[in-house]
């Protein structure tokens, strides 16, 4: 009998990362290799924690450290982001889908790295290609990560892929696509407003350069367009600190209901008056966007009309 190989995502685990680990090890298991087991490198987000148990499907084991172990990696190729000491591992597979990263194994390794929406994606399509049927928890865990990372197939990284795959899997999983998109969005906007204000502003921060002007931008996802609305002194100060501690001429929250396929601004510094004339104001802090739902694509390239000639 050979080593136990485990199948695991990323740190601060997402429920692509976890997913994908327990599809990809059970297919394996499917195929005769029985020592494949799943793992994770970090606890369970809220979103994860629902998925796999409206499924059924148990938590798999917590890694800490991957010295010395036989390793499968999903949905990451940067050994910043892999369980501590991955270089100290035998990696024998990797399949991921964002740019291919660092790791660099000394033995050639089937490496599989496609641009799609979802490591998920690539899991189904195996389970298809091998004329293997996952049972309805998997098809259903595997519907939930693409539903994650696509944020129900809205994000510009949505593949043609994602799509054909999640429709092969939704007979399979018996759900209602779109009511549980509705659930996983509203289950991630309540963990959102339990985190702390420096939380909210951080986990979705970007830099931005007009002209002679550095903006940091952070987006936040959010059900109802007042989900924050208590939060907002709060918020509000904790986006002047981080202003003042990275020496930002602006702060800039895009709050986004994706349903309502709109997003509030709530905006600190010094082009602030500038900024609300351009964009007609909400209040003393806050610009409201309808039809406005990317930073890339629709707030970066009105803020450099506004403000590109400063
Ligand atoms: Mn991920
Ligand atoms: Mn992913």
């Amino acid at each position: 009998m050979g080593n136990t190989v485990y199948v695991i995502g990323h740190r601060n685990p997402d429920t692509d990362s976890v997913c994908s680990a327990i599809a990809y090890a059970r297919l394996k298991n499917m195929l005769g290799e029985t020592d494949v087991r799943p793992a994770r490198a970090g606890e369970l987000n809220a979103e994860t924690s629902f998925v796999l148990d409206y499924f059924g499907v148990p938590v798999p084991e917590l890694l800490a450290d991957a010295t010395g172990l036989d390793l499968i990696l999903v949905d990451h190729s940067e050994i910043g982001q892999a369980l501590p000491c991955v270089e100290q591992a035998r990696v024998s597979e990797v399949l991921e889908h964002h740019r291919i990263g660092d790791l660099r194994p000394p033995e050639p390794i089937l490496f599989h790295s496609e641009p799609v929406g979802a490591t998920a994606t690539l899991v189904g399509e195996y389970y298809f290609a091998r004329s293997i049927t996952p049972a309805q928890p998997i098809a259903g865990i595997l519907i939930a990560a693409i539903l994650s990372d696509t944020v129900g197939f809205r994000s510009p990284t949505t593949s043609e892929k994602d799509h054909n795959v999640a429709a092969r899997l939704q007979p399979l999983a018996g759900l209602d696509v779109q009511a549980f998109d509705r659930r996983l969005r509203r289950i991630r906007t309540a963990a959102t407003l339990e985190q702390s204000a420096a939380a909210i502003v951080g986990a979705d921060f970007k830099e931005f350069r007009i002209g002679d002007l550095r903006l940091g931008i952070a987006q936040v996802e959010v059900t109802g367009p007042d989900a924050l609305a208590t939060r907002k002194k709060e918020i509000l100060s904790e986006m002047q600190a981080v202003r003042e501690a990275q020496d930002l001429s602006q702060v800039i929250l895009m709050i986004t209901d994706i349903d309502a396929q709109a997003s509030d601004l709530w905006v600190v510094g010094e082009c602030l008056g500038a900024i609300r004339r351009a964009f007609g104001q909400k209040d003393e802090h806050a610009i409201h966007l309808p039809g406005c739902v990317s930073r890339k694509k629709q707030v970066v390239p009105r803020l450099e009309a506004v403000l590109g000639g400063k």
